[in-house]
């Protein structure tokens, strides 16, 4: 079995070949805890636990080694510690509580190892060290920066020019800096703020160097894969390779760079202002009238490949619960095979083309193979039991039932009555009535075709 991933340093599909298949090593960025993760953080999460899963298929599960990390030193850390008068401590321990019970309930592995920043200080600031002592980074008013013209394969990975990335990094114009491009390993901190003795002075570290050390200290100085969404490729990754290949004196700091796609809701960005801003929270709790079970979020996730932009809808979503929702009744009763079905291994061995892998478990639910669809199913991360699979109504703010979500229903309904596919048509009902739902089935006395009107029963 060939696995085959794309490669953003080479541009290329390539074959993955780990430096050591005894300890397969790949690193992902995790999140900056201070906030709830978005259904964008969501993304890389569920991407990379398909390609764990399938790295531990390949070469046994005691030889694979996913690190990811949680940055716990942050500004934006702090700024929010200050906006809500708690102490930072409180604050980064119930994100990151919150972060583990949602990518549980997205149904993601834990990775191997989840390093902390703050438990890596002293790495970091003898990296930064070396650094320094080999002329790559330099001190300027209790900040140490990385002087990017000294490293002559800075912009490698991203592939840009350098005023494209004087654009991308919104370059912080500051008097101490030798070249614009430059960016801080260390700043100095105010006595209010988080702070470490170093050779420069009480102060914390920049971003980008948290990941470099903690690559460091768990994968090593060269590993095989390093991951994130393509938001991260510049400057954040780019600014990893060069802090760690200048400190290793090495030309690589992991050998395979795979990013996943950008995602928008609604074919529109996400963002606060445009007020279609979603966690993962929400959607597990109430989102368009519905908490959605974590196993339809998953797999809504991956009907797109990972390498191209995800479109978040709550057609989509909706779509993604019906066939789930068909198919574990496909495996009700069955008992998995022992090995997951070739061709559904075969398709994530493709860089990890996982709407091919889904094709082939339509054709397995097809044909009522349970048994080969369950252990497709599970192998893929999901549980195939209906119990798991539950979607709860849930009242908005205004105490008002989503109609939207009620209208969309009572259509699907219909049309699964037009196709006579009158199975389909009982079981929307139920989950109407379900829902506190009461519909109204009435001829059109002229065209005699059937409306629905429906009201709540209150
Ligand atoms: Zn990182």
């Amino acid at each position: 079995m060939t696995l085959s991933l794309t490669n953003t340093l080479t541009r290329k599909k390539q074959t993955f070949e780990p430096l050591d298949p005894s300890d397969v090593r790949m690193y992902v960025c995790g999140p900056t805890v201070y906030d709830y993760a978005h259904i964008g953080n969501a993304r890389p999460v569920i991407v990379f636990d398909v390609l764990y899963r399938l790295l531990r298929h390949l070469y046994g599960e005691s030889h694979v080694k996913y690190v990811r990390n949680i940055t716990d030193v942050d500004d934006k850390i702090m700024a929010r510690a200050a906006e809500e008068g708690v102490e930072i401590d409180d604050l980064t321990k119930r994100t990151a509580d919150q972060y583990h019970a949602d990518m549980a309930a997205l149904g993601a592995l834990p990775p191997t190892v989840e390093p902390r920043a703050t438990e890596h200080i002293d790495r970091m600031i003898s990296m930064i060290e070396r650094l320094v002592a080999q002329g790559f980074a330099y001190e300027a008013e209790g900040h140490v920066l990385f002087n990017v013209p000294k490293d002559a394969d800075y912009g490698k990975l991203s592939g840009r020019s350098t005023d494209e990335m004087m654009a991308g990094a919104r370059v912080e114009v500051a008097p101490y800096k030798k070249d614009p491009m430059d960016f801080v390993l260390w700043k100095p901190s105010e006595a209010k703020d988080p702070g470490w003795d170093s050779p420069w002075g009480r102060g914390r570290p920049g971003w980008h160097i948290e990941c470099s050390a903690m690559a460091e200290a768990h994968l090593g100085d060269t590993f095989d894969i390093h991951g994130g969404g393509i938001d991260l490729c510049f400057p954040h990754h780019e600014n990893e390779i060069a802090q760690s290949t200048c400190a290793h004196g090495n030309d690589v700091m992991a050998r395979y760079w795979v990013h996943n796609g950008y995602l928008q809701v609604e074919g529109e960005k996400m963002s606060k202002s445009l007020g279609n801003f979603i966690t993962v929270h929400d959607l597990l709790e109430g989102w368009q009238g519905y908490a959605w079970p974590g196993e339809a979020l998953r797999f809504n996730m991956l009907r797109t490949h990972y390498r191209q932009p995800l479109d978040w809808t709550l057609k989509g979503l909706d779509e993604s619960h019906k066939i789930l929702w068909d198919w574990y009744g496909v495996v009700e009763g069955a008992t998995a095979d022992e090995t997951p079905p070739a061709a559904v291994i075969d398709a994530l061995s493709d860089d990890l083309n996982t709407p091919k892998a889904i094709a082939e478990l339509h054709k397995l639910a097809n044909a009522k193979q349970g048994g080969a669809l369950l252990a497709a199913l599970q192998f893929m991360g999901f549980s195939g039991d209906r119990l798991q699979l539950e979607r709860k109504a849930t009242d908005s703010a205004s105490g008002e039932v989503d109609a939207a979500a009620i209208e969309l229903l009572v259509a699907g309904r219909a049309a699964a009555r037009q196709a006579k596919d009158f199975a389909e048509a009982d079981r929307i009902r139920d989950e109407l009535v379900a829902m506190g739902v009461v519909l109204m089935d009435r001829k059109d006395p002229e065209t005699g075709e059937v409306k629905t009107d429906w009201e709540l029963a209150r």
